[in-house]
């Protein structure tokens, strides 16, 4: 037989609506099986004991990125994130840091969506959109494998120590994201795409302290992307300079 461990869950809950009662934690008490997920736990905490606890989820296998939670000061998903796994018997659940919270473990993503829509996240054409697909070599695939993997989840945008003391920040998300597109063999955007984050809200904002990539659940590297538009608008500068063509 399967034994059930008890563990205690602090929770912190705030509900924007009521500003005057303060954030806080609540303690629930909750048997776990092993393996059992942060997520499944939560969803028991709901459905058994507390109806009023508000925390996003979808998919619950690591593919729609809404449950980013701070378990423990470690920002990953709760749906793939064992309670045994941390080895202690207390678990504290916060919402991302970065933004603000709506109501408990669910926080206002506008701002991270604002910045990702900036950096026009999508293939854009300056020929004509050939009327078959635009074949891809297995070479060219990979150059962006890593950055297609981003389920958007904000896990890295929490982690950003920038965005904690710049708003304006682009993020490492959305930096990510352009290079994901500026690295696409059928994408022709123009140059001044990759110009708009020449500046300290951009790509010289970031402190290169590597949070993102420590907190990104599906093995992003985002400051290697924002290192690779460095290196791109660095390259750029020396040619107009020195006056070289290619
Ligand atoms: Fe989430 Fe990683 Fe994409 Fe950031 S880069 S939004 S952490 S999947």
């Amino acid at each position: 037989m399967i034994r059930a461990s008890s563990y205690t869950f602090k929770i912190l809950r705030f509900d924007r609506k009521k500003p005057e009662e303060k954030a806080q934690f609540k303690t629930y008490r909750v048997k776990v099986v092993p393996g059992l997920t942060v997520l499944a736990v939560l969803n028991r905490i709901r459905d058994e004991i507390d109806g009023t606890l508000a925390f996003r989820s979808s998919c619950r296998s690591a593919v729609c990125g809404s449950c980013a939670m701070v378990m423990n000061g470690k920002i990953d998903l709760a749906c793939r994130t064992q309670v045994d796994s941390f080895g202690k018997e207390t678990i504290i659940l916060e919402p991302l840091p970065n933004m603000e919270i709506i109501k408990d473990l669910v926080v206002d993503m506008t701002p991270f969506w604002a910045m990702y829509e900036k950096v026009r996240p999508w293939l854009i054409r300056s020929k004509p959109v050939p009327e078959n697909e635009i074949r891809q070599s297995e070479k060219e695939r990979a150059r962006i494998d890593q950055f297609v993997n981003c389920i958007l989840c904000a896990c890295c945008y929490g982690a950003c120590p920038v965005i904690s003391r710049d708003p304006e920040y682009l993020g490492p998300a959305a930096l990510a994201k352009l290079t994901r597109f500026v690295l696409d063999s059928r994408d022709e955007r123009p140059d001044a795409n990759v110009e708009e984050v020449n500046s300290e809200h951009g790509v010289w904002g970031c402190d290169t302290v590597l949070r993102c990539i420590e907190a990104c659940p599906k093995d992003v590297r985002p400051t290697d992307a924002i290192i690779d538009l460095r290196k791109k608008l660095f390259v750029k500068k020396a040619k107009r300079l020195f006056g070289i063509r290619r």
